[in-house]
């Protein structure tokens, strides 16, 4: 059976075929972070998402070349830059270094490429060229520059590829209010905004005179530009299939003048959105959780993303606290099952279990079906936990369990439990060998180490004094 995924564009399932077989890698883009502020966890819904997809691809043996872009322009930014008194990059790091800091605390593969927008100004421009060229593009006295729907359409490309637009409903020709009072048609979107002096110092230099790019061009520009005008996966949360994802495509194809059947991207999938006790995530209503206030409650990077893959990308996800706790009691449940058998393996090297694989892979195959893949997992828990309880499993049984795991959690990234939790009877092994150490009995404090290593422990020795680490 081949990876079968749900693609926006058909509505429908759809078998991945890489767009171009002769390609090393498959290219895949997920919309990134706006950096402003700390990422909530329904940002990291998606994030985790888009990291489970590139994991999923991996282990069917594909190479991904992975882009998430770090958007450190937009209009969001500059409203907070303006309670500042600091530079646009030096306040756009700050958040960007903790985004970083989250994923790896989430355990996400980091990707090959984190393209800020503010450095792909001129394939922005150059894009924006393009387009005013077509005549897709035009400008306004006050030096922006905005894409035109009906002249998009007129050049005989498809607006509302993501989502069925009712363009009456889109009031063409009606004047709208604020800085967009100049645009043609209310459906019309900016690509270059010119420079208005709340920007302060944050404007660039363009043909069509000082200002700064629409979110929208941003992705249109570090995509193309890092994966080429076509490439395999485009990825987001829900609410960025329009207009965003939408102005991409319409942007891309627009400018880059597709051959006939050629695309933008192959397939678009979306993450749906992550609710707080049934209730849209916001600051008034006091259940907005960055990463950062779940961590300072107790709770693990690991148990948070064990939540998060808790359900099936395309189902809306209830967060609750009772929740998170379930998370926590069910990787214990993983954690103490692939302990005890890490401990009888010792270091020895097993072989995983193939029928174990192929219903993992089939429940993965079926557009990431999250909730068929755990209860595989927990199968397999119960039958080791089955084994274990009844002295059933030799070391090379254990080993080929611990193989198992170990190429399961390469799509499930929950990793080991880490040396806080060292089981109480290899910290008292390591405690004696220290002593024999300090009598200068290196000969019992060699046999106390090699007792810890036929229990899966390593011994390390550090300037801060002896560290466990599993084998
Ligand atoms: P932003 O930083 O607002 O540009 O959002 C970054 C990513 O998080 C985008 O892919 C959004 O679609 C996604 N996102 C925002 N809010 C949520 C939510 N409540 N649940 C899931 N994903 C979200
Ligand atoms: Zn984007």
């Amino acid at each position: 059976m081949s990876l079968n995924l749900f693609n926006t564009l058909s509505r429908s399932l759809e078998p991945f075929e890489p767009l171009n077989p002769t390609r090393s890698s498959v290219g895949m883009y997920c919309c990134g972070p706006t950096v402003y502020d700390y990422c909530h966890i329904g940002n990291f819904r998606t994030f985790v998402f888009s990291d489970l997809t590139r994991r999923t691809l991996e282990f069917r043996g594909f190479s991904v070349k992975h882009v998430m872009n770090i958007t450190d322009v937009e209009d969001k930014i500059l409203r907070r830059l303006r309670e500042t008194d600091r530079s646009l990059r030096d306040f756009t790091n700050e958040y960007e270094k903790a985004f970083l800091e989250d994923l790896t605390e989430l355990n996400c593969r980091m990707p090959h490429h984190l393209p800020r927008a503010t450095e792909y100004m001129p394939q922005m421009i150059d894009l924006v060229a393009k387009l005013l060229k077509r005549g897709i593009a035009y400008q306004t006295p006050d030096g922006s520059v905005w894409f035109s729907i009906s002249n998009y359409q007129g050049c005989g490309c498809r607006y509302g590829q993501l989502v069925k637009l009712n363009f009456d409903e889109m009031r063409p020709g009606e004047r709208v209010s604020g800085d967009e009072y100049d645009k043609e048609a209310a459906a019309d979107f900016g690509l270059w905004k010119a420079r208005v002096p709340d920007d302060g110092d944050v404007f660039w230099p363009s043909p069509w005179g000082d200002g700064r790019p629409g979110w929208h061009l941003e992705c249109s520009a570090m995509s193309t530009a890092l994966l080429g005008p076509s490439f395999d996966l485009h990825l987001g949360g829900e609410d960025l299939a329009f207009p965003h994802h939408e102005d991409e495509i319409a942007q891309s194809e627009g400018a880059l003048e597709y051959p006939v059947g050629q695309r933008f991207v192959k397939y678009w999938l979306h993450a749906a959105h992550l609710l707080v006790e049934g209730k849209k995530m916001s600051k008034s209503l006091g259940n907005f959780f960055t990463l950062r206030d779940l961590r300072s409650k107790g709770y693990s990077g690991r148990e948070i993303r064990q939540l998060l893959l808790s359900a099936h990308y395309r189902e809306t996800f209830n967060f609750t606290l009772e929740g998170l706790d379930g998370a926590r009691s069910a990787l214990s449940r993983i954690d103490e099952c692939v302990a005890k058998l890490v401990g009888l393996a010792a270091s020895q090297r097993g072989s995983p279990n193939a029928d174990v694989l192929a219903r993992f892979t089939e429940a993965m195959d079926d557009d990431l079906n999250v909730s068929r893949a755990w209860s595989v997992v927990f199968d397999w828990v119960r039958d080791q936990n089955r084994l274990l309880a009844t002295g059933g499993v030799t070391s090379m049984k254990a080993a080929d369990a611990v193989a198992t795991w170990n190429r399961l959690d390469e799509v499930l990234g929950l990793g080991r439990r880490v040396e806080d939790s060292t089981p109480a009877d290899a910290v008292a092994l390591l405690d004696a060998r220290t002593a024999a150490k300090q009598v200068r009995d290196f000969a019992h404090a060699d046999a106390l180490r090699n007792e810890l290593k036929a229990m899966g422990w390593l011994v390390e020795d550090t300037p801060a004094g002896p560290k466990l680490k599993r084998a």
